[in-house]
């Protein structure tokens, strides 16, 4: 039967959208390029990340702490209807500064936050001492570090086969190695074609394609402004536990092993590793933990982000096409069970949707690309 929603990419995104458009009841399908596509998905560092975020908009401040609450709810959802585990911890999560200056910095940006979210930011400023009683392993040059108590960590890969699993379950189609390569409307419908065949109609089409979004956006009246930024990644051997809880730049990952990262570079669509690069996030590593200079790194990655020109999400309904939709983010693991629960409200226009107007991409003056 044909679908309601036709939803490209595959990817987190658009899985999370897929599984809350289907518990409203919505016939969905969802087709992704498959393995030789650049998805950030599968290369990422799996928080689930609060401390300063929004310090250039509070409502995204707010956008993912809402994200945050929701998670515990939607990991035991996709865990019980997938029987499988996704490791969610949701204990706090440090932000390390290696000098006084910067830690005092950090913490009136929070201050500053806190006062325009109605004061309600539940972080603690821990100086070198205190930070130590936390974590024991912690390095003696780390003069301290924020814990904000909302943020955590998941396994990412875990979570994006268990949604592929949840979607098929709940009667959603998956298809794979399919590239959308053009989304024309007539007589109300979108007709979706690869190369040069039709291969499905849909009321509405919902662009989750990260990058891709770039290419198939302004054919249907988006400005699609995302680039590429690289973050690589590194991954040590499994080890003792070493840390409690996750910072923005390390964490120990439920099967052992230490992730480190992540760079920023604007290198296109370039998503190599490089052995500077590997060198660098190496010893920064072990400054915050010097335990780390007896152990392995065992892999490396390179993965590509999805970036809009000032770094918060973009959702946006088509003004030109109506039923189609642009969602793009460059946290889709924070936000992924927002996206499952409150946004598909928005894309069906309930009554309950939330107020997503900050994040339409009329921000954008122009393509930046
Ligand atoms: C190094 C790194 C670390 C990160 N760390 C975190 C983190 O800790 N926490 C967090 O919240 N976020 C993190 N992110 C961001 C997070 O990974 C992304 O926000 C998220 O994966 C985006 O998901 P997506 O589905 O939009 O994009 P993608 O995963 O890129 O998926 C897009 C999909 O669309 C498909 N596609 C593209 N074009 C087409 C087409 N024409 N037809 C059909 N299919 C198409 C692709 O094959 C792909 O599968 C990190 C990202 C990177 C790179």
């Amino acid at each position: 039967m044909e679908p309601e929603y036709a939803i490209i990419g595959g990817g987190i995104v658009g899985l999370s959208v897929a599984h809350g458009l289907l518990a409203l009841g919505k016939r969905v399908a969802v087709y992704d390029e498959g393995d030789n596509g650049i998805r950030a998905s599968r290369g990422n560092f799996g928080l689930i990340w609060v401390q300063g975020n929004g310090l250039n908009l509070p409502a995204y401040s707010l956008w993912t702490r809402r994200s945050a609450a929701a998670w515990r709810d939607f990991a035991d959802e996709i865990e019980q209807q997938c029987n499988t585990r996704l490791n969610l911890k949701q204990e706090g999560g440090f932000r390390y500064c290696l000098n006084e200056d910067e830690l005092a910095d950090v913490a009136e940006q929070y201050r500053g936050l806190a006062a325009q979210t109605g004061d309600d930011y539940p972080f603690e400023v821990l100086g070198h001492n205190a930070l130590r009683h936390e974590e024991p392993n912690i390095g003696p040059n780390v003069a301290g570090a924020t814990l904000h108590h909302e943020d955590g960590h998941v396994n990412p890969l875990a979570l994006l086969r268990s949604l592929a699993t949840l979607v098929r379950q709940q009667g959603g189609q998956i298809f794979n190695s399919i590239t959308i390569d053009k989304i024309t409307r007539s007589n109300s419908k979108y007709a979706l074609f690869s190369g040069k065949h039709e291969l499905a109609r849909a009321q509405h089409v919902v662009l989750c394609s990260g990058i891709g979004n770039r290419t198939l956006g302004p054919s249907l009246g988006f400005k699609a402004s995302v680039r590429p930024q690289r973050g690589q990644v590194l991954i040590t051997e499994k080890t003792a536990p070493l840390m409690r809880r996750p910072s923005d730049v390390i964490r120990q990952v439920d099967e052992g092993g230490v992730q480190i990262g992540a760079s920023a570079e604007e290198v296109g669509t370039d998503d190599r590793d490089s052995l500077a690069i590997t060198a660098q996030l190496a010893a920064e590593a072990q400054q915050l933990f010097p335990a780390l200079s007896n152990v392995n790194i065992v892999r490396g990655w390179g993965a590509l982000r999805i970036m809009s020109p000032d770094g918060l999400p973009i959702y946006q309904h088509s003004k030109t096409h109506p039923g189609a939709f642009f969602v793009t983010c460059h946290s889709g693991i924070t936000l992924a069970a927002a996206h499952a629960k409150f946004l598909p409200l928005w894309i069906v226009g309930h009554s309950d949707a939330p107020d997503l107007e900050c994040f339409s991409e009329d921000r954008f003056e122009t393509h930046p690309n």
